[in-house]
């Protein structure tokens, strides 16, 4: 097994070469570019690496292994924990929980979603042994797991940088990526995918947490619900019941859980929803006529109240097929 051999550095980078098929994924995936490709991967610039371990996660024959140095590790391991959620919020979350399983017959847990910004204490989540993809963690939330991914932790680099936890790979800001994965037709539109799509700065978040909001571990910044589209549409209303705003939802059908479930409703203030993605798709279990949507925990008060209202006549009424003529 090679290895850089710089000493200076919070983390190397050993690469096993009787594995390695130099498919050239980890240096098409490294955030800082740590590698070239000459003859093989070379970590040439290994002071740059931080231990993100996007490079193991796509190297299809696992032969990348980042070792953290003593103080790399320590470093992470001394970080302040967050206090536990304030009971007051726990219950109120509780509350929400359960008038949107009631009212809508929700089949799975809505999911509390939260970023930890950078050097913010760390709540008390456990971390998964495995790398998952964002949508891979909120899909296990809904089933009632409790995850706190940091970047070393995550398997998607498009779903990490669009997060802010790592700097966005050059060949994905481009749009080059995503022609050698045959999902759009050219360079041009391919960076104007990129381009129209959120992302936050590079390394502003530490983690990604994602919890069944009856079970918060700290405080959400966005409501994620995997549903059916009846179940969605019954949502899309009761945000409006007061106002009888329309909305204007933002999907694509890429970075459906990062972008369209998070990000969006988070920067916006405005719930968002979401056909799901290729790849959330593809990587997880979500059900073929499973949608999503992701409401700013400041409009939960506003949506709890109109599904409520909604629940007492026009849900039951609706679902009792009124309007069918009789037969
Ligand atoms: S992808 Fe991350 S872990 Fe791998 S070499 Fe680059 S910075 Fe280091
Ligand atoms: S991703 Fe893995 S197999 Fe591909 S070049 Fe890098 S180390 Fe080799």
């Amino acid at each position: 097994m090679a290895s850089s051999d710089d000493t200076n550095v919070g983390y190397k980078v050993h690469i096993d070469r009787a594995l390695c098929t130099s498919c050239g994924l980890c240096e098409a995936f490294c955030p800082v570019n740590v590698f070239e490709m000459n003859d093989g991967p070379q970590a040439v610039r290994p002071e740059d690496c931080w231990g993100c371990e996007t490079c193991a996660g796509q190297c299809p024959v696992h032969a990348i292994r980042i070792e953290a140095s003593p103080a790399a590790k320590a470093a992470f391991e001394e970080r302040e924990v967050a206090a536990p959620l304030d009971p007051e919020i726990k219950a109120r979350y509780r509350e929400w929980a359960q008038v949107l399983t009631d009212v809508l017959g929700l089949r799975w847990h809505p999911v509390a979603i939260s970023l930890v910004k950078a050097g913010d204490p760390l709540p008390d989540v456990p971390m998964p042994e495995e790398r998952l993809r964002f949508c891979q963690s909120l899909m296990a939330a809904r089933r009632g797991r409790s995850l706190m991914m940091p970047a070393n932790r995550h398997a998607c680099p498009d779903g990490t940088s669009i997060l802010g936890l790592t700097p966005m790979p050059e060949k994905l800001a481009s749009g080059e990526l995503y022609i050698l994965f045959h999902k759009l037709d050219s360079v041009e539109a391919a960076k104007r995918m990129v381009h129209e799509r959120p992302c936050l700065p590079p390394r502003t978040v530490d983690a990604t947490v994602v919890t069944p909001l009856s079970d918060a571990a700290c405080e959400a910044e966005v409501v994620a619900i995997v549903a059916q589209p009846e179940q969605i549409m019954w949502l899309s209303m009761a945000t409006s019941y007061y106002t009888g705003h329309r909305h204007d939802f933002h999907a694509s059908g890429y970075n459906a859980q990062c972008v369209e479930t998070t990000l969006l409703p988070m920067t916006t203030g405005e719930i968002n929803i979401s056909f799901g993605c290729y790849g959330c798709r593809a990587s997880s279990d979500v059900g073929d006529d499973c949608m999503m949507m992701g409401i700013p925990v400041s409009l939960m008060p506003q949506v709890v109240k109109g599904l409520k209202e909604l629940g007492k006549k026009a849900i039951p009424q609706s679902r009792d097929k009124i309007y069918l003529p009789p037969f």
